[in-house]
């Protein structure tokens, strides 16, 4: 896995908008990681994050959603994770 693209060109891109759509900024506050739309966050900041928080994204992981199509219950569950996060960082 690589989340690293900044040393292609971006006219070697096929698809700027579709690359954009299946992926997704990581949401941890400050991280400067792209993730894949099928991933919530990249890797470290997954496994940082306690497991009743993965379950309930899990839970309601849609299989081929992207940002644009999160479902109200993903969107719960994000914006709690994304809730404790930060509570981690203002620490
Ligand atoms: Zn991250």
């Amino acid at each position: 896995m690589t989340c690293d693209n900044s040393h292609y060109p971006v006219q070697r891109s096929p698809n700027r908008r579709d690359r954009e759509l299946s992926s997704h900024p990581c949401p941890w506050p400050g991280c400067p990681q792209r993730v894949p739309a099928h991933m919530w966050s990249c890797r470290p900041h997954w496994f940082a994050l306690p497991r009743p928080y993965r379950a309930a994204i899990w839970a309601a992981y849609v299989p081929g959603q992207t940002v644009t199509t999160w479902t109200p219950a993903y969107e719960h569950a994000h914006n709690a994770a994304v809730a404790w996060c930060n509570r981690q960082v203002a620490r």
